[in-house]
């Protein structure tokens, strides 16, 4: 049973039909291109015939699976695309977050620097105020007022030292993490 010539045509809303001419008595017959490769009887003479343009019928289905696994590759990449973005977004919120802590952190410790360098300040100014005092009302023997006055003056002198160094080493200590 040789395959009779036959003609494709594709209708305008995508449906593909193969026209052929019966072998045995030559009626016009069509059939859907799904069909091609099954047999059929023709409506005339009755005679049984192949539905011809089975390479056409494999070559449409063809490109239909590679447009179905193209789509599937397309959504494949962008989800991996997506992922791929999430975790570098994450990851940049990690090191920020790490960045902001360490940057808290610092900023506690300079603080508590700078506040005892301070309190040290003020309470040196105390001490050196009572020094003063010490010794304009100590008399001229008064060992005691003396000996209370200097060692006044000693930690009023301690005690602001203590407390420029503190005030400095904030300054010294903001300014390199500035340069940062
Ligand atoms: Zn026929």
């Amino acid at each position: 049973m040789s395959e009779p010539t036959y003609i494709i045509q594709k209708s305008l809303t995508g449906k593909i039909t193969v026209y052929y001419e019966c072998s045995a008595c030559k009626e016009g017959l069509a059939n859907p291109l799904s069909k091609a490769g099954e047999s059929d009887k023709c409506p005339v003479c009755e005679g049984v015939h192949m539905v011809p343009g089975v390479t056409e019928w494999e070559g449409v289905e063809a490109q239909r699976i590679a447009a179905i696994e193209d789509r599937k590759a397309q959504i494949a990449l962008g989800v991996e695309a997506r992922r791929a973005q999430h975790a570098a977004e994450a990851e940049a919120r990690r090191a920020a977050q790490n960045a902001q802590w360490h940057y808290e952190q610092a900023e506690l410790k300079l603080s508590a620097i700078s506040w005892s360098g301070t309190a040290m300040s003020v309470l040196g100014g105390i001490l050196f105020v009572a020094s003063i005092i010490s010794f304009y009302t100590s008399g001229p023997n008064d060992l005691r007022g003396a000996i209370t006055g200097a060692a006044e003056f000693v930690a009023a002198a301690v005690f602001l030292v203590g407390g420029g160094l503190g005030s400095a080493l904030t300054k010294i200590l903001r300014q390199l993490g500035e340069r940062k």
